[in-house]
C-alpha cells in the first residue's frame, strides 16, 4: 500500500549549510566550510542579533542547520551587538 505523503524532492533534499534559507546565497559561515572546527571557535553570526520575526521566516527543515547570511540580518533589523571581549579596544566600525 502506498502511503501518502506531503513531502516534496525539495523538502527532502538537504539543507545546505552553508546557503541561507531566507535568500539562498552563500551565508558565510565558517561552521559550514569547516565541520571539524572546534566548539570553541566562534563564527561571524555568533555577534549578530537576529531578530525573532527573521528566525520566523526560515524554513522549518533549516533549522539550527544554515545559517541567515549577514545581508538578510541587517535587511531585517538585525544589529551587530559589541561583545566586551578582552583586549578588543577597538569599536565595531562597519563601512
Ligand atoms: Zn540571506
Amino acid at each position: 500500500m502506498v502511503r501518502l505523503t506531503a513531502a516534496t524532492p525539495l523538502e527532502l533534499s538537504e539543507v545546505d549549510p552553508a546557503q541561507c534559507p531566507i535568500c539562498g546565497r552563500p551565508n558565510g559561515c565558517r561552521r559550514a566550510a569547516r565541520p571539524d572546527m572546534a566548539e570553541s571557535e566562534p563564527c561571524w553570526c555568533w555577534d549578530y542579533r537576529i531578530p525573532e520575526t527573521l528566525l520566523a521566516r526560515v524554513p522549518e527543515r533549516a533549522r539550527n542547520k544554515a545559517c541567515i547570511c549577514r545581508a538578510c540580518i541587517e535587511r531585517h533589523g538585525g544589529w551587530r551587538e559589541e561583545r566586551p571581549s578582552a583586549g578588543s579596544a577597538v569599536s565595531a566600525k562597519i563601512d
